[in-house]
């Protein structure tokens, strides 16, 4: 009987496709050393974006090992050169998060754009004195302008939705994208151009070498003190440090993120700086869309397992 090893968690919605296996669970709690020594003789291995995969642990699994089924999208915690070199194949789970996602990165912008966790903390913390004509101003999102980093599945979906806010919708991205152009009026623009010209920047691009700090000091700048920036797609892709800063001496105007460098643990100075609502990586946090996630990465496994091809591959 082949061997899965759940890092740490799959819902019922996966563990049912993977009848037929043995399943050994990590656990939330699941250290380095465990997962080490649950992997001896696994043929996959399902993790989440917070279990790191590399050389060494695919080594503690073995020969037997033929597949890494990432229960997430992002695949930025499997080194994939470890993969490629074993002949491992790696999937990821597309598509079933995407609206999800999309739909949390919009809530952080009207969150973010009307100051909806400052106000809230405000009310419950017994502050609120009464209506006043000048408090709590935030910013209008009808005709903003929005420019979306990264017009991939997600960041597509999110313009959608907010297509019907933005004045202006501006896009950042490689490669054109001209069906969004011709179906939602996106118009492509160089990064520094969509950041001076908006109003609400969203990122959705991928956590990599090249896109780390891709937003920092000089880009929060150029959103400016009454710009909105919202983070749903990893931590690394920011310098924390320049956006606490950035959120304290108001030189952005307000930020909603999902996603921290180093989580679990988020910056002290972020928690601390004004006009941030923050939450904690739930972006693709709803029954159906996890329930879907735990579904691909389990007929990812089945798949490679019986020889056929793997359903969303990213690497093999
Ligand atoms: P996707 O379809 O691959 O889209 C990513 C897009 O980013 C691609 O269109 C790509 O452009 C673009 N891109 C790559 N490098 C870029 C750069 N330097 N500047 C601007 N754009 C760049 O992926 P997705 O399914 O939309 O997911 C996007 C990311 O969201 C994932 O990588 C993951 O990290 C994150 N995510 C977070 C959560 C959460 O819980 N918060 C949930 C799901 C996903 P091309 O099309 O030209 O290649």
């Amino acid at each position: 009987m082949s061997v899965v090893l759940i890092c740490r968690r799959l819902l019922p919605a996966g563990l049912a496709e993977l009848e037929g296996f043995e399943l050994r669970v990590g656990g939330l709690d699941a250290t380095r050393e465990q997962l080490l020594e649950l992997a001896l003789g696994a043929a996959a291995i399902i993790p989440d974006p917070t279990v790191p995969i590399d050389g060494p642990l695919l080594d503690a699994a073995g020969s037997e090992l033929k597949v890494v089924a990432n229960f997430a999208v992002g695949y930025d915690n499997v080194d994939l050169d470890a993969c490629r070199e074993r002949g491992i194949v790696v999937t990821n789970t597309p598509d079933v998060l995407t609206n999800a996602t999309a739909e949390l990165a919009l809530a952080l912008t009207l969150a973010a754009a009307r100051r909806m966790s400052e106000a809230e903390r405000e009310l419950r913390n017994g502050r609120w004195s009464g209506w006043d004509p000048g408090e709590m101003l935030g910013l209008e999102l009808s005709g903003a302008t929005f420019a979306v980093i990264g017009l991939g599945r997600i960041g597509r979906r999110y313009a959608e939705l907010a297509r019907g806010l933005a004045g202006e919708l501006l896009y950042v991205s490689p490669t054109a994208k001209p069906e969004a152009e011709r179906e939602l009026g996106a118009v492509r623009a160089e990064l520094g151009e969509a950041l001076d010209a908006a109003d609400v920047v969203s990122l959705h691009a991928p956590a990599n070498p090249e896109t780390r700090h891709l937003i920092g000091a000089a880009e929060l700048a150029r959103i400016g003190p009454d710009g909105v920036f919202v983070n749903t797609s990893r931590g690394s892709l920011v310098d924390s440090e320049a956006l606490a800063a950035a959120l304290r001496d108001g030189v952005l105007g307000a930020a909603g993120l999902d996603v921290y460098e180093g989580e679990p643990q988020v910056p002290q100075a972020l928690i601390e700086a004004p006009r941030a609502v923050l939450l904690p990586h739930i972006g693709s946090a709803t029954t159906k869309s996890r329930d879907g996630m735990a579904r691909t990465a389990a007929r990812n496994v089945v798949a490679v397992l019986s020889g056929e091809p793997p359903l969303n591959p990213v690497l093999g």
